[in-house]
C-alpha cells in the first residue's frame, strides 16, 4: 500500500528518527526548515535554518551586507508608526510618540559595517592583516521595554557583522517581534539576499531560551534584560554579550546650573515613562539647594507627592523578592497620570513625572523602577551624594551622571561610578548617542560583559592572516 506523502514531511520524519536515537536535536538535514518569513513553531528548526542560510550569507560580500543593513533601517523607519503603537498595545508600556523616536534613532544611529574596518601591519617579517570575522549563528533575547528596537538593532549590529541570527523574543511582545522579523526578511530577499537571516520561534518560553542558550549552532549569545535573564544565560560556557540591569542615580550639587538640572532630567528620565535602563532612577541633591532643586523640579511641570504619598505609592507599585525590591509588572512604564490614580489623584496625561522627598534607603530608590515616579534625596554635600549613588547603582556599573559645574567633582565622580555611561551636566539618554548625543547609537548596554554601548565589533571575532618573509612592498 501507497501512502502520500510530502518530501518536507519525509524530511521531519528522518529528522524525527534522527534525534531519537542519537538524542542531539541539533542533528540536521541540508535542507532548511520551512518558516513563514524566518517565524518558526520550534526553536530547534528557528535554529537550522539560520544556521542554513549562514551558509548562503557568507557569500555574500561586505557591500551586499551593507545594502541588507540599509534595508532593515528602511524597515524601521517605514513601520515606526506600527510598530510603536502594537508595542503599546501589547506591553502597555511608554508612550508611542516617544517609541517612535527610538525607532528613528535606530534606522538612522545604529552602527553598521564602517565599524569594521581591517587593519594592516608590514616590517621585515612579512605582511599581518586583522578583520573581522561572523561567528555565526547569534542567540538573541529581547526585553520587553523596548522590543522593536532593541530587535532591530542588534539585527543591524550583527547582520553588519556577516552573521545570522535567531530571537527568543519576550513573551509579551512576541507577536510584534515575529512581524519584525518577518518584515525584515521580506525586505532583505527583496534586495537579493537569502531567506532566513534573522530568525525567532512564534511562541518564546524559558524552555525555548534554554535550548538556544546550549545549542551548539548557537556560537554567540546576545542577551538583553533584567538579571535573571542574564544569570540565566551565564550559565552556559558560551561567549555573551549581556546588557543587564541599570539604575542610574543622578546627583546635582550646589555649584549645578538647576534650570539646567530640572530641564535635563525631566526629559530624560520621563521618556517613554523612564523604561530606559540608562534613564536617571533616583535623584540626590545637596542640602543647601534642594528646597530650591524641588520648587524648579515642579515647576517644569512634575507633579509632587507631600506626606506619606511616596510611602503609599511604593506600597502598591513595589515588591519585594527576598532583600531587593522591584517594580510590579502593572506598573512598569506608566504615565504620570495613571500611577496617580493609586493615590486618588487626578493629573493631566502630560506631567511628565511624579516625584517626592524619600530618604536615602527607600524602596524607590532601591528598586530600578521604570515608570514615571521618580525619588528624590536630601544628601549634606558631594562626598555624601557620591556615596549614596555608588550603593543605589548597586554596582552594575551602567550608568550615572552628575550636574556641577566643578570639573574635579566632576571627574572624581567618573572614576568612582566606573560607569558604562557617565554624563555631566545633561539628561544621562545623551549618552545613548542618537538625535540627542554624541557616538554610536545602542540600546543594548553591556555592562556585566564588558562591551558598554555596542557596535558591530562587539559580534566578531578579531582574525589574523600573516604572510611570512613576503607581500612587504615598500
Ligand atoms: P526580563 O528580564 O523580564 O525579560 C527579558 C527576557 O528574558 C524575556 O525575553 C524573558 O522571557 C527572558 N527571561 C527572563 N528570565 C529568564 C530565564 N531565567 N531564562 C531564560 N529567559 C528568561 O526583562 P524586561 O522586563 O523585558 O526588560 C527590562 C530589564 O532589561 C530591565 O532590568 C532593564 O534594565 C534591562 N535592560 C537593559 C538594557 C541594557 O542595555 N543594559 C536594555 C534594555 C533593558
Amino acid at each position: 500500500m501507497y501512502v502520500n506523502i510530502s518530501e518536507e514531511e519525509i524530511q521531519k520524519i528522518v529528522q524525527n528518527v534522527v534525534q531519537n536515537v542519537v538524542g542531539d536535536k541539533s542533528v540536521t538535514t541540508n535542507q532548511s526548515p520551512k518558516g513563514d518569513w524566518g517565524v518558526f513553531d520550534d526553536m530547534n528548526d528557528a535554529i537550522e535554518a539560520a544556521s542554513q542560510a549562514f551558509l548562503k550569507y557568507e557569500e555574500f560580500d561586505i557591500q551586499d551586507r551593507k545594502r541588507f543593513v540599509d534595508a532593515v533601517r528602511r524597515v524601521a523607519m517605514d513601520f515606526k508608526e506600527e510598530f510603536s503603537r502594537m508595542a503599546v498595545e501589547q506591553t502597555g508600556m511608554g508612550r508611542v510618540e516617544h517609541k517612535i523616536t527610538k525607532h528613528i534613532n535606530v534606522a538612522k544611529y545604529a552602527s553598521g559595517v564602517e565599524f569594521l574596518q581591517p587593519s594592516a601591519h608590514s616590517g621585515k617579517f612579512g605582511l599581518a592583516i586583522d578583520e573581522f570575522s561572523p561567528w555565526g549563528v547569534i542567540g538573541n533575547i529581547s526585553p520587553s521595554t523596548h522590543p522593536s528596537p532593541t530587535m532591530l538593532e542588534n539585527i543591524i549590529s550583527q547582520l553588519s557583522g556577516g552573521n545570522t541570527i535567531v530571537f527568543n523574543p519576550h513573551p509579551v511582545a512576541k507577536r510584534l517581534n515575529a512581524l519584525v522579523i518577518q518584515r525584515c526578511n521580506q525586505y532583505i530577499v527583496k534586495e537579493g539576499g537569502p531567506e532566513n537571516l534573522v530568525t525567532c520561534v512564534a511562541e518564546p518560553t524559558l524552555e525555548s531560551a534554554q535550548v538556544m542558550f546550549g545549542h551548539p549552532k548557537t556560537k554567540l549569545l546576545s542577551v538583553t534584560g533584567g538579571p535573571g535573564v542574564v544569570e540565566a544565560a551565564m550559565k552556559f560556557s558560551k561567549p555573551i554579550v549581556a546588557a543587564g540591569p541599570g539604575n542610574p542615580p543622578v546627583l546635582v550639587d550646589e555649584t549645578a546650573d538647576l534650570q539646567l538640572a530640572v530641564k535635563e532630567i525631566t526629559e530624560s528620565a520621563s521618556f517613554d515613562n523612564n523604561i530606559l535602563c540608562i534613564a536617571e532612577k533616583e535623584i540626590f541633591v545637596v542640602d543647601s539647594v534642594f528646597n530650591e532643586f524641588m520648587r524648579l523640579f515642579e515647576k517644569q511641570g512634575n507633579k509632587k507627592l507631600v506626606g506619606s504619598q511616596m510611602d503609599q505609592l511604593a506600597q502598591k507599585a513595589l515588591e519585594k523578592n527576598g532583600k531587593h525590591y522591584f517594580i510590579s509588572r502593572k506598573h512598569v512604564g506608566k504615565n504620570a497620570n495613571v500611577l496617580a490614580r493609586d493615590l486618588g489623584m487626578t493629573i493631566s496625561e502630560d506631567v511628565p513625572m511624579l516625584f517626592g522627598e524619600t530618604d536615602r534607603d527607600h524602596p524607590w530608590v532601591v528598586a530600578e523602577q521604570m515608570t514615571s515616579c521618580i525619588p528624590v534625596v536630601r544628601v549634606k554635600n558631594f562626598e555624601d551624594g557620591l556615596e549614596c549613588s555608588l550603593k543605589a547603582e548597586h554596582g552594575f556599573e551602567h550608568t550615572a551622571s552628575i550636574f556641577t559645574q566643578d570639573l574635579t567633582r566632576a571627574t572624581i565622580f567618573s572614576k568612582k561610578l566606573k560607569t558604562d555611561v557617565l554624563v555631566i551636566n545633561g539628561g544621562s539618554l545623551r549618552g545613548n548617542g542618537g538625535m540627542t548625543g554624541e557616538g554610536s547609537f545602542s540600546h543594548t548596554i553591556a555592562s556585566p560583559t564588558g562591551q558598554g554601548i555596542t557596535n558591530p565589533r562587539d559580534f566578531v571575532r578579531r582574525r589574523r592572516i600573516m604572510t611570512a618573509h613576503a607581500l612587504r612592498f615598500v
